[in-house]
């Protein structure tokens, strides 16, 4: 068995990042900058109003309440979007709307909630003392020209679109993301609610790891059922090499006599075969066809959901351009015994952690078994259980989110 980081690192040094793609931005979410972007222009574009209110001098605020409040001459009303025609000079004020442009002569915004009619139209009376400066965004004071906007690799998100699309940037370059064919092997495998023949079960890892990789932002093609048939699985390998970036199989990659997907791959592909120190997914077969990174996932319905979380997603998001390709792992404080035997492996426990108190609290999924899907569909977190004899309740283990 070999320790699961030599595992990962070989995966992750073989696979290469894609090709680039310019895109749109609002195809651009939690795609990854393939280039590092600078403001072509100022945001605020222009000294601003925050509020709705009066463009003064602030000087002549001095004093002012609502017992004695100052009377000021409004010379017009600014709206957003226009230009404003006067200056302002002492003892006069415009009416001002928020984002509307800074009257030449004003320093400061008194907000509409300070001010009272005054004895004519134009005429108004300010109940409060402001400062220079209360209430006006200055131009530039988010981003100037040339600033960097967005270094490169930055994972997008909606707030970075709004951002490049302020300073009229709407097409970017990014790492294009992953199309992955999956296909189950399995002559025991049947798809549908017809009963079942002796020996058979249905497929279920196809329909996990498609919406894993979807959840994950990846596109997907589904190559189906495969027989465990040489001809048919070399045929799926070849075609899905053709069309798609990665590869994953689930399913005879261990030490049974109907292996088929080990002797194919064995054959057509740069393949390491590996047992791995963790409990689930222990078996585990990596490398390429026709360059193509394949990923031999085990049969078992937990174990093939496992093996994707610590090898496949790690590389996948490699491929599409993210430096943080690991999970986050937090410590959390078991509820109940975590309790194993010995045996060289690291545990992953299908666990459910909760983040509503401090420390967040581990509880173990009742079904631990690696054919156990109930477990895994009450879990939202894997624990890691070293090797040992397990611990007890309240002990610290290191756990990260499924998601
Ligand atoms: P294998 O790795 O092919 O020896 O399969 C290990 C176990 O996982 C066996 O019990 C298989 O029946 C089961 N298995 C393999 N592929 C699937 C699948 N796609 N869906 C559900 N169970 C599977
Ligand atoms: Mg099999």
């Amino acid at each position: 068995m070999i320790p699961l980081e030599e595992a990962q690192n070989y995966v992750l040094e073989t696979v290469q990042r894609l090709d680039i793609e310019r895109v749109s931005l609002l195809k651009a979410r939690d795609r990854v900058t393939a280039e590092s972007i600078t403001s072509p222009e100022s945001i605020p574009p222009f000294d601003n109003t925050a509020v709705d209110g009066y463009a003064v001098i602030a000087a002549d605020m001095q004093g002012a309440t609502i017992n004695s409040p100052v009377s000021l001459t409004v010379l017009e009303s600014i709206a957003a979007g226009t230009a404003p025609e006067q200056s302002i000079k002492t003892t006069e004020c415009s009416k001002i709307m928020t984002g509307a442009p800074i009257p030449e002569g004003a320093d400061a915004v008194v907000m509409v909630e300070w001010s009272e009619l005054g004895e004519s139209e134009n005429c108004v009376n300010i109940t409060k003392t402001v400062s220079a400066g209360d209430h006006i965004r200055k131009s530039g004071e988010d981003l100037l020209p040339d600033d960097l906007v967005i270094p490169e690799q930055t994972l997008l998100n909606p707030a970075h679109l709004g951002l490049l699309a302020s300073v009229g940037i709407y097409e970017i370059e990014t790492f294009r993301k992953p199309k992955v064919a999956v296909f189950s092997t399995g002559d025991e495998l049947i798809e549908g609610s017809q009963s079942l023949e002796p020996g058979q079960i249905r497929d279920s890892n196809r329909f996990s790891l498609i919406a894993l990789l979807e959840r994950d932002g990846f596109q997907t093609v589904d190559f189906g059922l495969v027989a465990d048939d040489e001809s048919a699985i070399e045929e799926t390998i070849q075609k899905a090499t053709e069309t798609c970036d990665a590869i994953i199989t689930t399913g005879g990659v261990s030490m049974g006599d109907y292996d088929f997907v080990k002797i194919v791959l064995s054959r057509i592909g740069d393949m390491r075969w590996m047992q791995i120190a963790i409990k689930p997914a222990k078996p585990f077969a990596f490398g390429t066809v026709n360059d193509i990174p394949v990923f031999g996932l085990p049969g078992n319905p937990v174990s093939s959901m496992v093996s994707y979380e610590l090898l496949t997603k790690p590389a996948l998001k490699k491929m599409m351009g993210h430096v943080k390709v690991f999970p986050t792992f937090l410590t959390g404080e078991t509820v109940g015994d975590f309790k194993r035997r010995e045996d060289g492996k690291t545990h992953f426990v299908r666990a459910v952690a909760s983040l509503e108190e401090i420390p967040p609290k581990v509880y173990s999924a009742r079904r631990q078994g690696s054919h156990q899907l109930t477990g895994m569909a009450e879990a939202n977190a894997l624990v890691v259980l070293p090797d040992g004899e397990g611990v007890s309740e309240g002990s610290s283990l290191m756990f990260f989110f499924l998601d």
